[in-house]
């Protein structure tokens, strides 16, 4: 049974402390999280290792790192591998966000290279794709993912492809406060997954989870979640908000 997920996306936002204070609301919230149910929190760098030893008791919650470098290695100052994330037992690492693609130019090719950076290194890449508005307004959406998920996922095996969480985000949706309608969710992940088995066979796209993200909050996640392709969400901003994150892990389908 494929999982369903809520994952945090902090982006640039809360410090040490105030991360610190989030979590432990969450962890101690008394949330019970089904088996295969799970929240993850991609937070900043510098708050991987804490942001692990606070979930560290909570069953089916992990933490994944926001980005990492293209490179296994070497002189690319500032940057962080896949390889440093594996050697602090990070198992996410977001990859490709459209806040990475637009504004430090991460493309397609340089994805791949993340991808199999992440999966070398046993780290799931949560794989975001998405189109921007005027693709959307053309109706262009469907070939605009297709491409994305290619030329920088379809050099993989079918036993690779299988370890690759998908997060489809309308660009035009994310931080906006404009949601996709759950129906407008439900076509284009239920394309994603017809472009998957198409590729790798019906039983294997089944298994992979797609997640929806662009504004989800606590009063909409329910209804987007509901959805039979959509698996959970990446969520920003109301992944800063103790009460409205509890609620929108509450909102996953069994
Ligand atoms: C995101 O950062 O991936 C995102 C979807 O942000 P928001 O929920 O704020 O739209």
């Amino acid at each position: 049974m494929r999982k369903q997920i809520a994952a945090a996306n902090w982006k640039m936002n809360l410090t040490l402390h105030q991360g610190e204070k989030l979590l432990k609301d969450i962890t101690g919230a008394g949330l019970q999280l089904k088996p295969n149910h799970q929240a993850i929190f991609a937070v900043p760098f510098p708050y991987l290792i804490m942001a692990k030893n606070a979930v560290s008791k909570t069953a089916n919650m992990e933490i994944a790192a926001q980005n990492c470098y293209s490179k296994k290695s070497g002189a690319y100052t500032g940057e962080v591998s896949a390889e440093m994330l594996q050697s602090i037992n990070i198992e996410y690492c977001v990859v490709g966000h459209s806040e990475r693609r637009e504004y430090f130019n991460e493309t397609n090719s340089i994805l791949a290279e993340k991808v199999n950076l992440c999966l070398q290194n046993n780290i799931t890449p949560i794989f975001c794709c998405g189109e921007p508005l005027e693709v959307r307004e053309a109706g262009n959406q469907n070939q605009y993912v297709k491409v994305q998920l290619e030329e920088s996922l379809y050099h993989l095996d079918k036993e690779q492809i299988q370890k690759i969480v998908i997060a489809y985000e309308p660009i035009w949706a994310i931080g906006t406060g404009k949601t996709a309608t759950t129906a407008q969710a439900q076509e284009i992940h239920q394309y994603i997954r017809t472009v998957l088995a198409d590729k790798y066979g019906r039983d294997c796209a089944n298994e992979i989870s797609i997640l929806y993200g662009g504004s989800v909050k606590a009063t909409n996640a329910k209804e987007i979640f509901e959805a039979e392709d959509v698996d959970g969400g990446l969520v920003g901003g109301a992944s800063l908000v103790a009460d409205d994150f509890i609620q929108i892990i509450q909102a996953l389908k069994s």
